[in-house]
């Protein structure tokens, strides 16, 4: 293959937008499109999206990218898909209409199916069988959800009308020609957050779909990460080009930042906070709150295990403070009002807004602000909102090295929110160990080009990934144990007045 005028074409269908990014075979950003879609809100904690609009974006930003790269699709070695994961889409087969818009990861309105599912056993039932918890975050509660709520739905899945998928399976399907015979497929990391996988023998758990009423003909075909599962068509994207290439969001981030050994570990800083560590072929169940997941599997290769800990509320708290409190015009100023004050003055923002996920998961605790008096000021909850990712982050880093036996030495890092520098400084501060931040911060795209081209032959394998990657930034811990462990003691009482919260 000739590598340098073939490229890669990753596809991020993430949380708030979808962006399309061309690379090369050094792992460089040629060009980027990028589209933001619509945040459904219908009620108090849910959270949908259109997924023909998403659709329709990702063909725009696919062209975008190609437009900016001045390439074509002939140039395209392969194209690697990664996706907000848990994000149920459900649609029927004949029409490609979708029946309902996607439930999106955030969205609580299972709670209920969740507490009727889990019964005297709790919401560890499945735990052994799929390596996590029962909660309103994964996908197979949203599918019951809309096959007990969609009229017709339920009606038309047992006549085996309709599929289901994350959205990675949903722009496959479209991709590769839709109505007129999409592939219908999922990679072992998105299947290992439906609650429906086994996640020691990677196949689907029969017993589990029967509880949650899905019939097994709605679910799509469970490949590895690393493999070519159809190819573009005229009716829908990227004529003849191999997509090649599935890993959800956080597993894509692990594997762009070469995080192939044993103990390493990456945090992924966008709407939510997602930290794994890779636990290699061995399979760690948690006892402190964090997920087991598979964190890839290169094609016949045997699949390689994650803990992970997943925040629900980070970056999307800072949308709040900009969207809701008025108080900053876009993110990046959080850090200048921020920078206004010396600290945040006894100051704590607990974002609970879906309840808290790891390690506490509790589905009724909301938000708080707490600590306040008459000297706060906007900064203080610039400043607090920030540091709150910080806190959650080392709540979850705790509980890694707790269930890992080792602690981590340094912590490498990606997503929008690295750019903010008074984060990463009070980040290394209040984990006490080194935040490294490196050159390309889109990980996520680029685990799902590597996927991809590796697949198709375009890199030979990781060892491609561990010579692309390159430190741009290192912040070295400067607090005091005495003033950090005064902090947590705050912020752990702070985080305990918000549990219980719901009648
Ligand atoms: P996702 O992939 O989840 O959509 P991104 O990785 O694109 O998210 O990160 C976007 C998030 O990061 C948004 O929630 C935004 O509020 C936050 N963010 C972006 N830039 C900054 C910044 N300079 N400081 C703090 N937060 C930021």
């Amino acid at each position: 293959m000739n590598d340098e005028t073939m490229y890669i074409l990753a596809i991020d269908q993430g949380t708030t937008s979808t962006r399309a990014i061309v690379f090369d075979h050094g792992g460089q950003i040629i060009s980027t499109g990028q589209q933001e879609h619509e945040q459904i809100f219908p009620k108090s904690g849910w959270v949908e999206h259109d997924p023909q609009e998403i659709w329709r974006n990702t063909r725009k930003v696919v062209g975008d990218a190609l437009v900016g790269a001045e390439i074509n699709r002939h140039q395209l070695a392969a194209v690697g898909i990664t996706n907000q994961r848990e994000t149920a889409v459900v649609w029927d087969k004949n029409t490609g209409e979708p029946v309902y818009n996607a439930i999106v990861w955030q969205d609580t309105r299972t709670a209920k199916i969740c507490d009727e599912l889990a019964g005297d056993e709790g919401a560890d039932k499945y735990k052994e069988r799929v390596g996590l918890p029962l909660a309103t975050y994964f996908s197979g509660p949203k599918v019951k959800w809309i096959l007990d709520n969609v009229e017709g739905a339920r009606e038309k899945a047992e006549a085996g009308d309709l599929m289901f998928g994350n959205t990675d399976s949903w722009l496959v399907w479209n991709m590769t020609g839709g109505v007129n015979g999409g592939v219908h497929v999922t990679d072992v990391t998105n299947a290992s957050r439906t609650m429906l996988m086994n996640i020691d023998t990677l196949d689907w758990n029969e017993d589990i779909a029967k509880d949650m009423s899905i019939p097994l003909s709605m679910l799509p075909e469970i490949k590895s990460s690393s493999e070519i599962y159809g190819y573009g068509r005229k009716q829908g994207l990227l004529i003849d080009t191999p997509i090649a290439g599935i890993l959800g969001d956080q597993h894509a981030a692990t594997f762009g930042q070469a995080c192939f050994e044993v103990g390493m570990a990456k945090n992924t800083y966008g709407t939510g906070n997602f930290m794994l560590i890779n636990t290699g072929e061995e399979l760690v169940r948690s006892e402190n709150g964090l997920l087991t997941t598979v964190c890839y599997k290169i094609g016949d290769n045997k699949p390689i295990y994650a803990l992970e800990g997943s925040i629900a509320v980070t970056g999307s708290l800072v949308q709040w403070v900009r969207d809701n409190l008025g108080l900053i015009k876009d993110a990046p100023e959080i850090e200048k009002l921020a920078e206004q004050v010396d600290d945040n003055g006894g100051c704590f923002v607990v974002p609970a807004f879906s309840g808290l996920f790891a390690p506490h998961w509790k589905a009724d605790a909301r938000g708080a602000i707490v600590g306040l008096t008459r000297f706060h000021n906007k900064g203080h909850i610039a400043r607090a909102a920030l540091e709150a990712t910080a806190f959650q982050s080392r709540e979850v880093l705790d509980a890694m090295n707790a269930d890992s036996g080792v602690d981590l030495t340094e912590l490498k890092v990606d997503g929008g929110m690295v750019k903010n520098e008074l984060l990463m400084q009070f980040q290394a501060d209040i984990l006490g160990v080194p935040v490294v931040r490196p050159k390309v911060i889109e990980t996520t795209a680029l685990g799902a080009a590597y996927a991809a081209g590796i697949a198709v032959g375009y890199w030979d394998g990781e060892q491609d990934v561990i010579d692309n990657w390159a430190e741009d930034k290192r912040w070295e811990p400067t607090m005091d144990d005495e003033t950090r462990e005064r902090y947590m003691r705050l912020w752990n009482k702070a985080v305990e007045r918000t549990f219980d919260w719901m009648d």
